[in-house]
Formats: C-alpha cells, structure tokens, sequence
C-alpha cells in the first residue's frame, strides 16, 4: 500500500464555465505531482477519449461525469464507456435512486458535490441515502479563495454526522476536489489516497473506504496514525485497541503556522499550534474515533482527514 495524490472533479471547454483543454488539465496535474485524476464534464462522458489517450503509467485517468441536477450537482466515478448518468429532475422527481444505483452496479462511486455551493442548483437537496463520499471541500471555481463559508458549512454537516455513522457502522467518507474550470485551479483542494496500486478499482476502492485525507495544495504532506499496544491504523482504519490506550499521532509539512486539531465523538478535544508533531491519547471508551483538521494561521483549512476508528 502506498498513498497516491489525486483530483476527481475536472472540467475542460467541454463544460459550461471551463477554459481549459484536456492536455491543459492533464499537464497541469503531472505539474502538480498528482498520481491520478478523474474526468467529470457536466452531463456528458464525449471527452473521456480525449483525456485517456494522455494518460501514462505516471497518470492514471478515471472516467466520470458530474450530473447537475436541478437541486444540487453529483459525481459519478469510474463509469463505464458509455454510460451517461442522467441530471434532468430534482428533488421532487424521485428519480435520483435509480441513477445512483445504476452507477452502482458498474462498481462507481457516488459522490455528492459541494453540497452548500451559493448559487441555484448548486446546493444539494436530495437525502444522502445511497451516497457513497461527500465532497466537503470544493476549490476555487467561483471564489477567490481556496477556502470558504461553503466548505466550512460541508465539513461542520460532515463531522456532526460521522458519530451516529460510526455508530451504526454506515459513515460516509469526506473528499476534497479542485473542481476545476480555469487555469491554476488543478488540485487545489486534492485528495490523497492509500491504495494497493494505481488503478480505477483500487483508488475508487481507497475513496469509498475512507482511507484518504483532503490536502489543500500539493506541497502539504500529512500522516496520522493511531497506535494501541502493538496494532498501528492509518486513515479510514479501525484500530482494536482491547481497552489499552491509543495514541494519536499526526505530523504534518507544509504548513509553516497554524493548528492541528483533533475532533471526536465529543467534538473538538485537542488542538496544538504548528509545526511539531502532535500526539494525544485517548481510549476507544472515551472516544469512537478520531479525525483531523489542518488549518492555517487565518483558520482557512489547509488539510483534512477521514476518521480513525477506534474498536
Ligand atoms: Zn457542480
Ligand atoms: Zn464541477
């Protein structure tokens, strides 16, 4: 298993709004040292041949599409040639499930897009039934910062809702996208996954599990681990811990001043200023798992993880 870095919501000429080629795009991931990238124009698969044929061993390119529905956009991962997810109803046509399902079946992933983006249609409506990752942090597109009210409403609903998920053994993983349109837009936020090798199955795979942290810009390396006794779990693991102590234990570059804060079942419960390396210690009793939030000296965020379970 290694990590590989990619962005998974990309958009070229193709698309309303975009600027870009595909050879653009695609230079412009290589430029940014990412590993992988998946194509998602708006409602349509037509480019994919495009992108592929600029893929190499060093890139890999997923095909997908983002359907943008009347009541909030969505993502759908690792398609099938020729499938085309459809986008025109909302949330009163009940005809979401049986797209998502389709995309299912072909062993994609369901991604809900920038479920608060401030503008019409943008925000998504639909229950979250059947959704497999939410993409909590969407880049720059109509903003001017890599950060905004949008993403930090996503990662507030996200984080409150992992508890009972935890609970019940059904949480959903969070990713973090550039959702590129113009230049210098590529992987700012991307996600970085922990996957056996670089193919679709095996990244989509890392994606659905939740074994991925959401890093702002391609210089900021992060690595979290909980320790208890001899058993050691990356991100998206869970660690059986058999009531001895874990430690976390998080480390991160990239990030010159700011804080590194550590969020639970109990809400935020440690916080430490940058650099150094931060470990706190908990047990499974007290807290069911544990999460991190990187954020800059203005508390803009600058990295994000999927929890660690603790068992
Ligand atoms: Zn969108
Ligand atoms: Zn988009």
């Amino acid at each position: 298993m290694r990590w590989y870095r990619g962005d998974c919501h990309l958009h070229s000429q193709r698309s309303y709004g975009g600027e870009l080629t595909p050879a653009e795009v695609i230079a412009a991931a290589r430029e940014a040292g990412l590993d992988f990238v998946a194509v998602t124009e708006h409602n349509t698969t037509d480019t994919y041949a495009a992108w592929s044929a600029l893929a190499g061993d060093d890139l890999l390119v997923i095909a997908g599409q983002e359907a943008t529905t009347t009541t909030g956009h969505w993502l759908a991962l690792g398609l099938p040639p020729g499938h085309v997810v459809d986008w025109r109803y909302g949330v009163r046509d009940n005809r979401i499930d049986e797209q998502v399902r389709a995309v299912h079946r072909h062993g994609g992933v369901c991604v809900v897009a920038h479920p608060h983006a401030p503008y019409p249609s943008g925000t998504f409506m639909f229950p979250l039934d059947g959704f497999d990752v939410i993409e909590v942090w969407n880049g720059l597109w109509i903003s001017d910062l890599p950060w905004n009210a949008d993403n930090e409403a996503a990662v507030a609903e996200w984080g409150r809702s992992l508890a009972a998920g935890i609970h019940t053994g059904g949480w959903r993983p969070a990713m973090g996208n550039s959702d590129t349109h113009l230049r210098g837009q590529v992987a700012v936020p991307h996600t970085v996954v922990l996957a056996e090798e670089l193919s679709a199955e095996a990244v989509l795979g890392a994606i659905r599990a939740g074994r991925s942290w959401v890093a702002g810009s391609p210089g900021i390396e992060l690595s979290f681990t909980v320790t208890a006794g001899d058993r050691t779990g990356d991100i998206g693991a869970t660690v059986k811990t058999d009531g001895r102590t874990a430690v976390a234990r998080v480390e991160v570059d990239g990030v010159p001043a700011g804080t590194v804060r550590l969020l639970t079942d109990r809400g935020r419960v440690h916080q430490a200023e940058l650099p150094g390396v931060v470990s706190w210690e908990t047990t499974a009793e007290e807290s069911a798992y544990v999460r991190v939030e990187v954020r800059h000296a203005d508390g803009h965020m600058a990295a994000l993880t999927n929890p660690i379970v603790l068992a």
